[in-house]
């Protein structure tokens, strides 16, 4: 932390400096180095003024596993007959540092009859959907409501991202058109970011 930054609440990781010992008193989650108080852990800082004490919380873990009605999102990896299978990489809006398998069938995809998986979503496209049950961390998923199903999808014959348009998903590079289940928000936007 710099001088101007000196406050409670500052994100922090191991190493990062806290102050000097002229200053502060070293408090939990720090230690010192050659007069320098340092960041023990990750964490948030904690300034006691009165007392010129300086300590760092460590943040609390949400646990990061879907549960049943969980909005996840992820890529398909792969397509089996009338499944699609996900790797879940995100819960809400909160990217996971490992992934989860999604499975999605068919008969949870729409809401409408669909007579084929591949009008549904194709290997490589972002899906956004819920999960409704979960079996040996295996997650099954449900993309009938609006807000759900695909929320990028990419042109199966040359890669590029697809748009929706009059008679479908098109590819603005190809002209290649597509059919997908879309979610009502497709292509408005930060839908999915990127695992970090
Ligand atoms: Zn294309």
């Amino acid at each position: 932390m710099n001088r101007s930054e000196r406050k409670s609440g500052i994100f922090v990781a191991p190493g990062d400096l806290l102050g000097v010992i002229e200053e502060f008193t070293p408090g939990p989650g720090t230690y010192v180095e050659h007069g320098t108080i340092h960041s023990k852990i990750t964490g948030r800082t904690l300034l006691d003024m009165l007392n010129k004490k300086v300590s760092v919380y460590p943040l609390v873990r949400v646990a990061s596993v879907p549960q049943i009605g969980s909005m996840v999102s992820g890529q398909v990896l792969d397509m089996k007959g009338k499944k699609a299978v996900l790797r879940i990489t995100q819960i809400g809006q909160r990217s996971l540092s490992g992934f989860f398998t999604g499975i999605l069938h068919i008969s949870e995809a729409s809401a409408g009859y669909v007579d084929t998986m591949s009008s549904v979503c194709k290997t490589g496209d972002i899906m956004r959907a819920k999960v409704i049950s979960d079996k040996n961390r295996t997650f099954y998923l449900s993309t009938t409501e609006k807000d759900l199903g695909v929320i990028h999808a990419l042109c199966s014959r040359c890669g590029h991202s697809l748009q929706q348009g009059k008679r479908g998903m098109q590819c603005s590079r190809c002209g290649n058109i597509e059919r997908r289940k879309v979610s009502a928000d497709y292509g408005k936007g930060a839908a999915y970011e990127e695992e970090k």
